[in-house]
């Protein structure tokens, strides 16, 4: 297993709202890096700083030990890695491939299995704690894969997260982000649910959250996604596309574990409905607008009941 140090040339793909950020953090810790994303002038900010420009994730992995990925849905996760221009094509044995993205786990499992045909090591690492835990490099990282090879790139991980957990073989860190998105849909109804009632009930939004957020109903959710529904600002944070992607996985691997989710298949209509009104590129909390929606109402907290 190699050792990781400063020497270790890095590569990353997928320079969006989350890899940005993540990608950030290791070119500061010191690190040289190459990376490579769909639309080059989103790469602008971290080539000033440093980073080197490839044109393909090939590219990328002929550069690079240890190589990032940080795209947006599966079939992206599957271009990267196992396309023809991926990554597995001209990646040296030794080198580990750590997908970040939140995707399936039978993908991971795919690709420990093409990885290590070539002497190539992976890790499937998905993350929790959305724009603001990759902007403070306080994400939570759930790893699937081999144990040596979680130990060896754990550093590179601090860099990035502050809850850094092992969770088994090839597939178990998708599965753990699985459970978490379980419970995100469940959360974020709540959150939008709570709100419109509040509203339409005629209490101060402040102070009613002042109540609930420091009782047993306080979350994430509820601290995070509250103030920007308060402003009305329903940029993303995270993509509701992105969220029906998971919502999507989930629900298939659920059925296939032969378990009926009522929860998750109402969180999945709900968020149909909002990409149905045109949502898809907005953050998930734009919940709030398509519930008001439903109810014959146009959300705006400066306007008392609705
Ligand atoms: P995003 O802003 O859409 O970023 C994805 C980036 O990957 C984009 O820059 C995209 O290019 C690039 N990309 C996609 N497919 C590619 C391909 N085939 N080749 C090269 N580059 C490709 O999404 P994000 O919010 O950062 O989320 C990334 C992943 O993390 C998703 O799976 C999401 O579900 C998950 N996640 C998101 C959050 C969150 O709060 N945002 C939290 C946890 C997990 P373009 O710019 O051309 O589209």
């Amino acid at each position: 297993m190699q050792e990781i140090n400063k020497s270790t040339r890095l590569g990353w793909i997928g320079l969006g709202v989350m890899g940005q950020s993540m990608a950030n953090h290791l070119l500061k810790a010191g690190y040289r890096l190459t990376v490579s994303t769909r639309t080059k002038s989103k790469a602008a900010q971290i080539l000033a700083q440093g980073a080197d420009w490839a044109q393909t994730p090939a590219e990328v992995a002929h550069q690079a030990d240890v190589i990032f990925t940080m795209v947006s849905l599966p079939s992206d996760v599957r271009d990267v890695i196992l396309g023809p221009q991926g990554l597995l094509t001209t990646a040296r044995p030794g080198a580990i491939v750590v997908d970040m993205t939140t995707s399936e786990p039978s993908l991971a499992v795919l690709i420990a299995e093409k990885a290590r045909e070539k002497n190539i090591e992976s890790l499937d690492a998905p993350v929790s704690g959305g724009d603001i835990g990759a902007k403070n490099a306080t994400l939570s990282i759930m790893v699937g894969g081999k144990q040596d090879v979680f130990n060896a790139v754990r550093p590179l991980f601090e860099t990035i997260g502050k809850t850094i957990v092992y969770q088994g073989p090839a597939g178990c860190g998708q599965h753990t982000k699985m459970a978490n998105q379980i419970l995100v849909a469940a959360g974020i109804i709540g959150v939008c649910e709570a709100l419109l009632y509040a509203w339409r009930a005629g209490l101060s939004l402040e102070t009613a959250l002042q109540s609930v957020s420091s009782g047993a109903a306080g979350s994430w959710g509820l601290t995070n996604y509250s103030p920007r529904i308060l402003q009305g600002n329903f940029e993303p944070g995270f993509y509701v596309e992105h969220f029906l992607k998971d919502l999507g996985i989930a629900i298939r691997e659920s059925e296939r574990l032969q378990l009926n989710l009522p929860g998750l298949q109402l969180a999945k209509q709900l968020y149909d409905q909002v990409q149905a009104q045109g949502y898809g590129r907005k953050g998930i909390h734009v919940l709030q607008l398509a519930l008001a929606h439903i109810n014959d109402l146009t959300w705006d907290p400066q306007i008392q009941n609705g």
